[in-house]
């Protein structure tokens, strides 16, 4: 077996078959370190916008989380900890890309290149994350930009913006952590902006020494801290998936932490988001406000039009910058590793997809035997834990595995279809779609092909038990060449091959 991807996603799968005995399987990890998204991204200020206490393993609880929302390297730490502790590095192959893989329904196997060599495997775990490949905007004049110029996911540690004049591309989840950062050191900071985001004040806080003691000694006060968070969290999915308008207060809020924090009306228009609250991810920072009216930030309320090779041009005007920092998200609708995933009819999975990702409960394709996607379609939220969703996958794949019992499966295309037409039926009511927004969770085609409608129980509910009768064998090239023995799960010719 061969995971793809040791973040959360990857890291998750892999524990729950060491804790089930399991260990014939590989994870193949590009990065030189597990953590994925939280080793990837390193810019000034990361941290995750979920309370630390909800935010691991729901059995491999941290007492000792310095704040309340975690920061980068913290998350980190717990990653590898937990890649340590539970005996998942020894499977780990670091720096290690999947280039390509194909199903080889002669085998009923993945045959799987990667950057260190070639393994088969056979049922592959295709866990890379939603939010793993930066996306660049394609701005005229890029290329001839004299200056340096990163994404926010591939910071250049190397070069110091002190001093220097800098543009700050994009508003989102990711410039509103980083600009408070970078605003204390540059001499200027120029903030472009497209879209207003909807802002709430961010309540962190130092979790002090005799708070990590009582939920060292006493696990079920932590237990109870984060039951308390996740059903506080999950009264919000009402609101974004059934009912906008329960939203209101929240937007209200918004409203006033904005009145409360810009006294300018002609500052306060252009930051006053004219769609409804949930929209696009809603931005937690107390420290937004308070940057962008900063005497040495100014904020363009527009996207960049030209980049000249000493500066950026928007709204008409010219301004001369040195650096230019790209917090322009990522391109999670297509991503990168579905070109190079072939299925039965020798299709790539984005070839399938066509720009719309589809799956049954966002983990089996159908024409993709043997293959599990981890974070797959339709699972993101806009109001709570993914690692609660990647668990409930992890389970939906420990129970496949159990029955496949060493056979070849793959999703009936029927139950595909009416589970995806059932998804999108009940998105049509959601404020991702009604609420007069573009975001990243609407794709090329204009589906909404990212976010669970729903609960999370409710995907904890309809991922806990395996259904074979949803299932069928894929079409065989040749029976005979059938190796599907329990536990030989990876090829021992091609695992010396890594
Ligand atoms: P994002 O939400 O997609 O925001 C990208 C920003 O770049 C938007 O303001 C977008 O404007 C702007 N943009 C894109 N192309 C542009 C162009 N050509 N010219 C000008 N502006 C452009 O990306 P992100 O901030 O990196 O966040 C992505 C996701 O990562 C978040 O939604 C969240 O799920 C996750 N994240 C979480 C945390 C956290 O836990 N605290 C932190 C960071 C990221 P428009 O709005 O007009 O498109």
């Amino acid at each position: 077996m061969a995971v793809v991807g040791a973040g959360f996603g990857g890291l998750g799968m892999a524990i729950e078959m060491k804790r089930a005995g399991m260990d014939d399987f590989v994870v193949l990890e590009r990065g030189e370190d597990v953590g994925g998204t939280w080793f990837a991204n390193t810019y000034p200020g990361c941290q995750c916008d979920i309370p630390s206490n909800l935010y691991s393993f729901s059995f491999a609880r941290k007492a000792d989380w310095p704040r309340a929302y975690p920061l980068q390297q913290d998350i980190l730490d717990y990653l590898r900890d937990c890649a340590e502790r539970f005996g998942v590095m020894p499977h780990t192959h670091l720096g290690c890309e999947l280039l390509e893989a194909e199903w080889d329904a002669g085998a009923a196997r993945w045959r799987i290149e990667t950057s260190r060599g070639e393994v088969s495997a056979r049922v592959l775990v295709a866990a890379p994350g939603l939010l793993s490949d930066p996306k660049l905007p394609r701005i005229p004049g890029i290329d001839r930009f004299e200056g340096t110029a990163f994404h926010t996911a591939a910071w250049n540690h190397d070069h110091d913006l002190s001093g220097e004049r800098v543009a700050l591309v994009g508003t989102g989840a990711t410039a509103v952590q980083v600009a408070p950062r970078i605003r204390e050191k540059v001499r200027r900071l120029y903030v472009f902006q497209r879209t207003p985001g909807w802002v709430v004040p961010h309540v962190d806080k130092p979790i002090g020494p005799r708070r990590q003691r009582l939920y060292a000694r006493f696990p079920a006060a932590q237990t109870l801290a984060r039951a308390g968070i996740y059903g506080l969290r999950e009264t919000f999915a009402a609101g974004m998936t059934r009912n906008p308008s329960l939203l209101k207060g929240m937007e209200a809020y918004a409203r006033l932490n904005l009145r409360l924090q810009v006294h300018d009306p002609e500052m306060r228009r252009r930051l006053t988001p004219d769609y409804a609250f949930g929209c696009k991810r809603m931005l937690l920072s107390s420290e937004w406000y308070p940057t962008l009216t900063a005497p040495n930030v100014e904020l363009i309320p527009a996207g960049v039009e030209e980049v000249r090779p000493h500066s950026v041009v928007a709204h008409g005007a010219e301004r001369e910058v040195d650096a230019i920092v790209f917090a322009t998200g990522f391109a999670p609708s297509e991503p990168p590793l579905a070109r190079h995933l072939r299925g039965t009819d020798g299709r790539t999975l984005a070839e399938v997809w066509a720009g719309s990702p589809r799956a049954y409960l966002g983990t089996t394709v159908s024409g993709f035997p043997n293959l599990f996607l981890l974070y797959g379609p339709n699972v993101n939220l806009g109001h709570s834990s993914i690692v609660y969703m990647l668990e409930s996958q992890v389970r939906y794949v420990m129970g496949a595995l159990e029955t496949m019992r060493g056979g070849a499966l793959e999703v009936r295309p029927e139950v595909q279809d009416a589970y995806n037409a059932e998804v999108q039926e009940q998105l049509a009511r959601s404020v991702w779609n009604t609420g007069g927004c573009g975001s990243w969770y609407l794709d090329r085609n204009g589906i909404n092909s990212i976010m669970w409608p729903s609960y999370t129980f409710e995907f904890r509910r309809r991922t806990r038990r395996f259904d074979p009768a949803e299932y069928r064998e894929p079409p065989l090239e040749d029976a005979a060449d059938l190796a599907l023995e329990h536990g030989d799960v990876l090829g021992g010719d091609a695992a010396g091959a890594l």
